[in-house]
């Protein structure tokens, strides 16, 4: 089972809003199962196709993560349908490794969504799981976290990307 590499927040591909999958074959069925890997190895709850390198409107997301046991599922062309008051709390990404911030984010939101036999998927997640849902579903519109942000913090934050970059290379 491949891992793949996932791109960091430098990746022009981040910044751009991935195309509606209009069909489901055998490639798309194998990305999302090494997606779903890559996840797991990279110990995140969730993580968008644009994230390693394919700009394709799905997700994978531990939905099992408040259950403390394992239950990935993958989301196709994923919609909000519902969602209510903003709260904040920290997360953080894979594309920007250590670096958290808080972030409003819904308490409570309703997924749409298909699986990979096209059927109809439908999700209610609270807390935790509901801003990892909504994290993801900004990666496919272009957006990452720290664009919630005010811009002096997040030009803080992205120096501080920076640096670490530097220092990853030297
Ligand atoms: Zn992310």
């Amino acid at each position: 089972m491949p891992f793949l590499k996932i791109v960091n927040c430098m990746d022009p591909i981040l910044r751009k809003k991935c195309l509606k999958v209009d069909n489901i074959d055998e490639t798309l069925a194998q990305l999302a199962d090494n997606m779903i890997d890559t996840m797991y190895a990279a110990s995140g709850l969730g993580l968008a196709a644009n994230q390693v390198g394919v700009s394709s409107d799905l997700f994978v997301i531990d939905v099992g993560v408040q259950k403390e046991k394992r239950d990935p599922v993958i989301i196709i062309n994923p919609v909000i349908t519902a969602s209510d008051e903003l709260v904040m709390a920290e997360e953080g990404c894979l594309s920007i490794p250590d670096l958290f911030a808080e972030i409003n984010r819904s308490q409570h939101v309703e997924v749409k969504g298909y699986d990979l036999k096209g059927n109809e998927l439908r999700y209610e997640a609270e807390g935790f799981l509901a801003r990892a849902f909504q994290h993801e579903m900004d990666h496919l519109k272009g957006i990452l976290f720290w664009d919630n942000l005010s811009k002096v913090k997040r030009s803080i934050m992205q120096r501080k990307f920076k640096k670490k970059l530097k220092e990853v290379i030297a």
